[in-house]
């Protein structure tokens, strides 16, 4: 293609998005004045689009990228079920990529999980254990326990169950009215302690709010759902060291289920498999999508244990069916991708490779951290959250009108990487197949682009 062939692809491509398109989480009259990326192909961590342009996948494609872009055993896994059959149903029907996939994710789920309920989104995935949390309750004669219980500043997807367990006010207020109440307790959020605690007088109060919520609805809560580790679309909130260990101790001593959301951790997000592993806590539901397919296709599953998932048995008449399904559940292409992404794992022991990429990304990251506009650093393996701040000392944010997160990112683009923010907050996400070098490159451009977005009024 030459260059002026290029360009002209690139307008039409342009105007039909702007004719067409409405995209999530996108104030569209600002997308309609501005240029936009228009990716075209990938190759590694590396995303090219239509103008040629080559950029580092700063946030592995809204986190689910694994292994990077055209990774040739998923993208052959995927051709060689091409060649067999696209999708059937499992409503009634088994079959053999989702049934090789279930057994290739449970050898690593932790301990206890063993059922493999598929759906397409993490949305899905967390509207699923809800149900079935309820349901379980309802089965075994607990008639009571109807309620929910999770953390401020949570997010689980964006429908109507998980948007009711949500906690991002800028997200999920407006929704209100639609919405089934939930309780909440206060967010872990050390840097700004919601009960005003400093890590010198902290005894992890949190967790006892937690507690006292639980005491106050006693013998009403299905059960406590909570992102493990890391709360992530609220910004890269990192809990303390045994607050998720103490919320399962909660959970047993006031006979509720605990769902631990790994939808943005999973995966070896955090430095291990899954985040839980990390404070040896098995839940008894656990949601995982984004990187299950190492990103390729959108694939979702909720694990239950043999507990939850014997309450369901009895026979036909007995309707102790679990009433819910959807379309493209299990399909096997995904399910094709996840098998191959899950044996990459194993084959190239990727989990092994890890604690040398944390390492070069936390130290690629240092020089931001005295930054006069970052106010912290937080990070749990290839998960990070950069705060930027509009005066470090008294930690004064910085206005939503100010945009400050969006103007990292635009500085970012022109030096050559995708990131996207939370607010205020720079996040990176990068692939685990990321080298080392790459990943170094990419904190450069992180810490280069703050100076510049902040440098200006
Ligand atoms: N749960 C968590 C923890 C997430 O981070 C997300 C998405 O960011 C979701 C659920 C929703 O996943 P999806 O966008 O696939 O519906």
């Amino acid at each position: 293609m030459t260059p002026e062939e290029r360009l002209a692809r690139h307008r039409r491509l342009r105007e039909a998005d702007h004719r067409h398109l409405w995209h999530p989480f996108t104030q569209m009259q600002d997308w309609l004045g501005e240029e936009p990326i228009i990716v075209d192909a990938a190759e590694g961590a590396w995303l090219v689009d239509t103008l040629g342009n080559r950029y580092l996948d700063g946030v592995s494609s809204l986190w689910c990228n694994v292994h990077g872009h055209r990774v040739p055993e998923i993208d052959r896994a995927v051709q060689e079920q091409l060649g067999r059959v696209a999708h059937t149903t499992l409503l009634g029907l088994a079959s053999t990529a989702s049934i090789e996939c279930a057994e290739e994710l449970v050898r690593v789920l932790p301990r206890g999980l063993t059922r493999v309920f598929y759906s397409d989104a993490g949305a899905t995935a967390v509207e699923v254990a809800l149900k079935m949390a309820y349901q379980h309750h309802q089965l075994r004669g607990d008639e009571a326990r109807k309620e929910f219980v999770s953390i401020r500043g949570g997010y689980h997807g964006d429908t109507i169950g998980s948007v009711s367990l949500g906690g991002i006010d800028l997200f999920h207020r407006i929704f209100k009215p639609l919405l089934f109440p939930v309780h909440q307790a206060p967010q872990p959020y050390c840097y700004r302690c919601p009960l005003g605690k400093r890590p010198e007088s902290c005894a992890m109060e949190c967790a006892g709010e937690v507690e006292r919520v639980f005491e106050a609805h006693r013998g009403k809560i299905a059960a406590l759902v909570i992102e493990p580790l890391m709360q992530g679309a609220d910004g890269m909130i990192a809990q303390p060291s045994g607050y998720l260990k103490a919320m399962r101790e909660i959970c047993d001593r006031h006979g509720a289920l605990l769902v631990c959301d790994e939808v943005a951790t999973g995966f070896g997000r955090t430095g291990t498999m899954f985040a839980v592993e990390q404070e040896g806590v098995a839940p008894d539901l656990m949601t995982v999508a984004k990187g299950f397919t190492g990103g390729y296709l959108p694939l979702a599953a909720t694990l239950a244990t043999e507990e939850v998932f014997e309450s369901f048995l009895g026979p036909f008449e007995s309707r102790r069916t679990f009433f819910h399904g959807h379309t493209y559940t299990g399909n096997p292409l995904a399910c094709a991708a996840a098998t191959a992404s899950l044996r990459l794992f194993r084959e190239k022991r990727v989990l092994d490779g890890l604690p040398a990429k944390i390492d070069a990304l936390a130290r690629a990251l240092e020089p931001a951290r005295a930054h006069p506009h970052v106010g912290e650093i937080r990070q749990r393996g290839l998960m990070v959250g950069i705060e930027l701040v509009r005066d470090r000392a008294t930690r004064e944010e910085w206005p939503y009108e100010a945009r400050a997160g969006h103007r990292v990112i635009l500085e970012a683009r022109r030096l050559g990487a995708i990131l996207r923010p939370l607010g205020n907050v720079v996040v990176l996400m990068p692939p685990l197949g990321m080298t080392a070098k790459e990943l170094g490159d990419l904190a450069a451009i992180a810490v280069r682009s703050i100076e510049l977005a902040t440098a200006r009024p």
